[in-house]
């Protein structure tokens, strides 16, 4: 029998996070996912993958607070030793993240500070502080934006960031692959969550003007990327590495 598999995801407790772990589970992947503010939400995506008959745990992290990473990696590695015996992992997914709208020229040194710590300086260190807990043969998935390929106005401080993630992802493959890791960034088109007080999915303009710079001709869905996250993390994506894989339905083609 296959050894069981885990995967860590970042944010897993709303919006795509949530999405790609119920995905995961339905490839009878277990769970260790992390919220930041809302528990609630987290044991709600918990009882929700038990409900498939995977494992499951909820930890906070505050993927911006790089100084809580080696606490944070010894409770998730002494939770596993307990449950399975090892600390380890098999998938580190970086999904956690939050918006920033704010054009260039009034875009403050804090709000860059904030998108530096959250999506590349704690992708950065998350990754490599896990790194001896993921088994060789593991992936990296990190979760990158359309907004790193094409501009809208008001994103430059949260698309340079992801524009960094998709350079870091690179250099993972690169030189985690005589380890067998695979790292690879997935980079969703505008979807609708939550996120940035949840505009594309609630501002009926936004989505207008996504629907119509999408070739497929909506804005998307949280369940058009959980699945493409989970099939990165199987078998038949094993030579898949290095890659940007974008998930948008074709936007600004
Ligand atoms: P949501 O706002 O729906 O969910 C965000 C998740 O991340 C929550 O679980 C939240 O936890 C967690 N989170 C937020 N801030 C932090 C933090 N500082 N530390 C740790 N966890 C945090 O966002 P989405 O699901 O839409 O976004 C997920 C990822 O996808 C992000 O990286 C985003 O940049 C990216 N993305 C999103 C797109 C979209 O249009 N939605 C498009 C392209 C990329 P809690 O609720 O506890 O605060």
């Amino acid at each position: 029998m296959d050894t069981q598999k885990i995967a860590l995801v970042t944010g897993g407790s709303r919006g795509l996070g949530r999405n790609m772990v119920v995905n995961l589970a339905k490839k009878g992947i277990d769970i260790v996912l992390t919220y930041n503010t809302n528990r609630q939400e987290a044991e709600k995506v918990v009882a929700e993958i038990e409900s498939l008959g995977q494992k499951a745990i909820a930890f906070q992290l505050d993927t911006g607070n790089v100084k809580s990473f080696d606490g944070f990696i010894q409770q998730v590695g002494e939770h596993l030793r307990e449950k399975t015996g090892s600390p380890n992992i098999d998938f580190l997914i970086n999904n956690a993240g939050t918006a920033l709208y704010a054009p260039f020229a009034d875009t403050t040194e804090e709000q860059v500070d904030a998108m530096f710590n959250i999506h590349y300086k704690g992708v950065f260190f998350l990754t490599q502080k896990a790194l001896p807990f993921i088994n060789d043969g593991g992936r990296i998935i990190n979760i990158s934006s359309g907004l790193a390929r094409f501009a809208f106005v008001g994103s430059a401080g949260y698309g340079a960031m992801k524009g960094a993630v998709e350079v870091l992802t690179r250099y993972l493959a690169k030189e985690l692959g005589p380890r067998g890791i695979a790292a690879n960034v997935v980079a969703p088109g505008a979807i609708e969550t939550d996120f940035g007080g949840g505009q594309v999915r609630d501002n009926k303009d936004v989505n207008d003007h996504v629907a119509g710079v999408t070739a497929l001709g909506r804005a998307g869905l949280p369940d058009d990327i959980g699945g493409v996250v989970a099939f990165l993390c199987t078998e038949e994506a094993r030579w898949i590495n290095g890659q940007r894989i974008e998930v948008s339905g074709g936007m600004m083609l």
